[in-house]
């Protein structure tokens, strides 16, 4: 996959694309020949209000430029109106980017359940309506590719964002999941954990830092994962930002095995924790039956040490 990336002919649908990153995203793809749903609801980063603006500027300037595109003001809770614009306005849907998100940042003891609740139905329940209505045109034309937005606070959690963090990692198990029923009608389905200059990022960041953040460097690898030739990474997980792109995954310690008998017991565990955090010899698992093997051994084992 080297020289320009295209997509020409292709229908891209790219969530919360009124600023940000999805504008960035939005614009590249159709500076790339992709027709473009800018979906954006326009309301405060908070999840406060709504307007049509947003989603209207980021149109305007695609058309200036020569590109083609629809404005979607709709909710992301609301994802089957979102990929309806798409079927309406081009017959078709071959890229989702759920990318829309805002922020309801609060340490857990004062969390409220609006707070919780709000991040939950725009990040999980947006991003779950959108899929599954674009998932049967994907099927159909045996093709698709998916973008989920996950966050660094979901990896490893951040203070004052325990709705946000849990709502991001949700995004995690979701693609993993979406890619391994997609594989076999070619729906290719990867998440980033994006780091960029935005309206949600510029007050708690340095200028200095923002500067070095460009939206616009977090699209090359949306780019490259969301184009044709992309058949090898599916349920990926990415980190991208000012010009580092890293991939994450799974690890586990090879583990304690003790047999699953009457000696498997608190204080066997403590006698022998350092084998149950030790990564010297590491698996990498990535799917649910690769920890069958292990109770299999477990079976097979001789009593354990009290
Ligand atoms: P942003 O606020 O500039 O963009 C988010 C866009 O989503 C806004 O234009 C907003 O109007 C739109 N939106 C919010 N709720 C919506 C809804 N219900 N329906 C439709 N549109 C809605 O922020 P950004 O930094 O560009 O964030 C983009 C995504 O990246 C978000 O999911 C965010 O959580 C994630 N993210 C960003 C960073 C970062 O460093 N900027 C880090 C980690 C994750």
């Amino acid at each position: 996959m080297s020289g320009q990336l295209r997509y020409d002919g292709q229908v891209a649908v790219i969530t919360g694309a009124g600023g940000g990153l999805g504008k960035a995203y939005a614009t590249f793809f159709a500076s790339r020949g992709a027709k473009v749903v800018v979906n954006d609801l326009g309301g405060s980063f908070k999840g406060e209000g709504n307007s049509t603006k947003a989603a209207d500027v980021v149109v305007n300037e695609i058309k200036a430029a020569g590109g083609e595109a629809v404005a979607n003001y709709d909710s992301v809770e609301n994802g089957d109106k979102i990929i309806e614009t798409a079927i309406k306005a081009f017959g078709r849907i071959d890229i989702l980017i759920n990318n829309a998100g805002i922020l309801r940042d609060v340490s857990f003891k004062n969390m409220k359940d609006a707070d919780w609740d709000l991040i939950v139905k725009v990040h999980i329940k947006g991003a779950y309506k959108c899929a599954r209505a674009a998932w049967p045109y994907f099927r159909k034309q045996k093709y698709g590719r998916v973008i989920n937005t996950a966050s660094a606070a979901g990896l490893f959690g951040n203070f004052g964002q325990a709705n946000y963090s849990a709502a991001k990692l949700a995004m995690v198990g979701f693609t993993e999941t979406l890619a391994k029923e997609g594989a076999k009608y070619n729906i290719v389905c990867n998440v980033i954990a994006p780091i960029a200059a935005s309206r949600m990022t510029e007050t708690v960041m340095p200028p200095e830092m923002l500067e070095n953040l460009k939206p616009d460097w977090v699209v090359p690898l949306v780019a490259v994962l969301v184009h044709k030739n992309n058949t090898n990474e599916n349920g990926s997980i990415f980190e991208a930002g000012g010009g580092h792109i890293a991939k994450f995954r799974w690890e586990r310690s090879s583990g304690l095995l003790l047999k699953a008998d009457d000696s498997y017991t608190a204080s066997a565990i403590i006698k022998q924790w350092s084998k149950v955090s030790d990564f010297s010899n590491p698996q990498y698992p990535s799917g649910v039956n690769d920890f069958v093997g292990l109770l299999e051994e477990s079976m097979k084992l001789g009593p354990s040490p009290q």
